[in-house]
């Protein structure tokens, strides 16, 4: 939003006045003379007519968004009937970093799917760093996962690496996830979207917030009926953790966007020591649920082994975030 100041209007008042309002502002001198107010994009929400009885304030526009799709939104969207965001109780969303085996992800779903997880993850198509690494086992693990998921009562989110097992990963999820390497990637977001399912759209390790929204509009502009945004870390300069879980971009998307925003605490970590406790912030931040990576033996797991949690480690999760559960397992009828 644009804020014109009438002439001899003392700036720093009206500056002043307006972040009373919750309104941050940027000052700038528009094409027209005179001074102007850019409101930044983390500010809150405050009636134009507040706005214009502000001593000083003479004018304000409302340029257009660059994702009018992401902003008409909304925050809670439904999936396979499993309502994430707004008032609904947070989501569990967990499962192997990778589908290693047709047993293994039938135990892990019917693990999971008793300690109230909604969504199973698992990698297919893995984006590894090294070629030398796991790469997943491709569209035979998809079917597993998807056998695994009906029988467990379980929705699915999986990764679509490329266009070119995009049509397998979209009739085996009710997700497709994008992954955070791939967040930039245009033309697989419209392929996504294409689609027709909803979409799962991680953030850029190196993604700002609006370029992160503008993906979640690439989906929703070529027709995913809904878009769920994951935060999972970024690059920063420590290696204390993987990456630098940004939750004030979760309270920005949840407070000041109000759309649908989940957490990662697994890759944004990298440590199984620390996701309890960033799970609880994660949801006090505003995040709608949480994805984390779960393995029966993390030792051996075939990728991110360190960050892997175990099932004692779920159920403490469960009780803590008071996920949303299933009817059979929450006692109603
Ligand atoms: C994943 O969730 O399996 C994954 C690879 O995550 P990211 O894209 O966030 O690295
Ligand atoms: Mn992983």
């Amino acid at each position: 939003m644009i804020i014109t100041l009438s002439k001899g209007a003392d700036a720093a008042r009206v500056r002043a006045a307006l972040a009373d309002l919750g309104l941050w502002t940027r000052e700038f001198s528009g094409s027209l003379g005179g001074t102007q107010f850019y409101v930044r994009a983390h500010s809150g929400a405050a009636d134009h007519s507040a706005i214009l009885a502000v001593p000083g304030v003479a004018d304000l526009a409302e340029p257009a968004s660059d994702h009018p799709l992401v902003d008409a939104l909304g925050p809670e969207v439904e999936i396979g009937g499993v309502r994430i965001g707004g008032a609904a109780a947070p989501v569990l969303f967990a499962g192997p970093c990778s589908i290693e085996s047709e047993d293994q992800i039938h135990t892990v779903a019917r693990r999971l799917a008793a300690l109230g997880t909604r969504f199973l993850r698992g990698g297919a198509f893995k984006p590894r760093t090294s070629p030398y690494e796991f790469q997943g086992l491709g569209r035979e693990a998809l079917r597993w996962m998807r056998a695994a998921a009906d029988e467990s009562g379980l929705l699915v989110v999986t990764e679509a690496l490329s266009e070119s097992s995009l049509d397998d990963v979209a009739e085996t999820a009710d997700l497709i996830q994008i992954g955070s390497r791939n967040m930039h990637n245009s033309p697989l977001l419209t392929a996504a979207g294409r689609t027709g399912r909803p979409v799962l759209v991680k953030r850029g390790m190196a993604a700002t917030v609006e370029e992160w929204l503008s993906a979640g509009e690439y989906c929703l502009a070529h027709g995913a009926p809904a878009v769920v945004f994951c935060e999972r870390g970024i690059r920063s300069f420590d290696d204390g953790t993987r990456n630098l879980l940004d939750l004030a971009a979760v309270a920005l998307l949840r407070h000041s966007h109000g759309v649908p925003v989940i957490v990662d605490p697994s890759h944004g970590l990298g440590r199984r020591d620390l996701i309890l406790p960033l799970s609880r912030a994660a949801i006090a931040a505003g995040a709608a649920g949480v994805i984390v990576e779960v393995h029966p033996h993390p030792g051996a797991a075939l990728s991110d082994g360190p960050q892997a949690i175990s099932y004692e480690a779920v159920s403490e999760l469960v009780a803590a975030l008071d996920t949303d559960q299933p009817a059979a397992l929450a006692g109603k009828s």
